[in-house]
């Protein structure tokens, strides 16, 4: 991965780029930012920039044997550490060497993807991901290996606050001592959750959210028409991970269902209620989460709306409906259907029972539109 392939960011690419000419590349370095940032295509890119072999001053070749091998996540100096489901010891060989062309497959497809878009990858959409004590032993040994090829030895641990204590205090020692030529990069979606044993090791690498513009041509790049290009850079909020999943989820069949769901409520539709929450609950936890957060933006700009601001979307259908959404709500109703909606959001992330997260979210959605 390039830092070219990555859109804007440029200052950080830069700030990447100097760090390693004046040779302070600090040895646990740890990405941050939203999920569907581009959190771990930065990783990824600067792992490749110190490994290739015929770098520039603003990138690295893509084309060297390191490169490709980067590339194809393949490289025997690069360790990659990522949340999978856990597993007893005699079976955690047999799961690892099941993930890791998965994860490879992923990280190429979607390098912008968040954990969601992983475990839909991955099939594993109602387990919980981690990173395990077993995984932490794992990288205990490939600090003890010697550098395949003399170079740089990377470790990239992806969504490292998915490590529970004991397998980030196991990592602890190494953070803070590694071998000479051993670096990590930490990508995180989730700073405030990490240990502050492992934010205190490592040095902070902020990757700030894109801009709607970026995120709108890079999607034009990858051939989408340029109103949903439009339309989804909008909604996703600087996520380019979230834009693509937008784009691709196709037209507005989401925006449309979002509306007949608000009708189903407007009109105390509960059989309908009812029906609605059981497809949501099988569905799988990461489109759960995907068709919430969608929702929830959906609210926002109203409240945006209301508030008399200017709209962020262009797309005449949905600034219609929100505009009627809006008008009939008003703000107050608005403001308590978002908090709502972003209560049950919190709930489904601590493992509630979907079924009935989204039907209370829907029939306090009821009352808040009838009182
Ligand atoms: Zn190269």
């Amino acid at each position: 991965m390039q830092f070219s392939t990555i859109p804007g960011l440029y200052e950080l690419k830069k700030q990447l780029i100097s760090a390693y000419q004046r040779g302070k590349v600090a040895h646990a370095q740890l990405f941050a930012g939203r999920p569907g940032t581009a959190v771990l295509p930065m990783a990824l890119a600067y792992a490749s920039y110190l490994m290739c072999e015929n770098k520039t001053e603003e990138d690295s070749c893509g084309t060297c044997a390191n490169c490709v091998r980067i590339n194809k996540l393949v490289h025997p100096d690069i360790h990659l550490h990522f949340p999978k489901v856990s597993a007893a010891e005699n079976k955690y060989e047999k799961v690892l060497a099941e993930a890791i062309p998965t994860f490879r497959e992923f990280v190429m497809e979607s390098p912008f993807g968040d954990l969601e878009a992983w475990t839909r990858k991955y099939g594993q959409e109602n387990k919980n991901l981690l990173i395990s004590r077993q995984d932490s032993r794992q990288m205990l040994k490939n600090v003890s290996m010697r550098s395949v090829e003399g170079g740089f030895k990377i470790l990239l641990i992806w969504i490292p606050e998915l490590m529970n204590s004991s397998s980030a205090n196991a990592i602890l020692k190494i953070l803070e001592e590694p071998p000479e030529k051993t670096i990590y990069l930490l990508a995180s979606y989730s700073y405030d959750s990490l240990l502050a044993t492992i934010t205190s090791r490592t040095q902070l690498v902020n990757v700030p959210p894109n801009s709607t513009e970026e995120i709108q041509s890079y999607l034009e790049s990858r051939g989408v028409e340029t109103k949903n290009a439009n339309q989804s850079a909008k909604l996703s909020e600087g996520k380019i991970g979230l834009a693509l999943h937008v784009a691709e989820a196709g037209e507005s069949q989401e925006y449309e269902d979002f509306q007949r769901w608000m009708l189903e409520c407007w009109n105390r539709n509960l059989t309908g209620l009812v029906h609605r929450s059981e497809v949501f609950s099988k569905s799988g936890k990461a489109m759960q989460k995907t068709n919430l957060n969608f929702a929830i933006s959906l609210i926002r700009n109203a409240v945006v709306h209301s508030s008399g601001q200017q709209l962020p979307s262009q797309n005449e259908a949905e600034v219609s409906f929100i505009g009627k959404f809006a008008d009939k709500l008003g703000i107050h109703k608005l403001e308590k259907v978002y908090e709502l909606s972003n209560e049950a959001l919190i709930h489904l992330e601590r493992n509630s029972n979907p079924r009935i997260t989204h039907l209370n979210l829907s029939l306090d959605i009821t009352r808040v539109l009838a009182s």
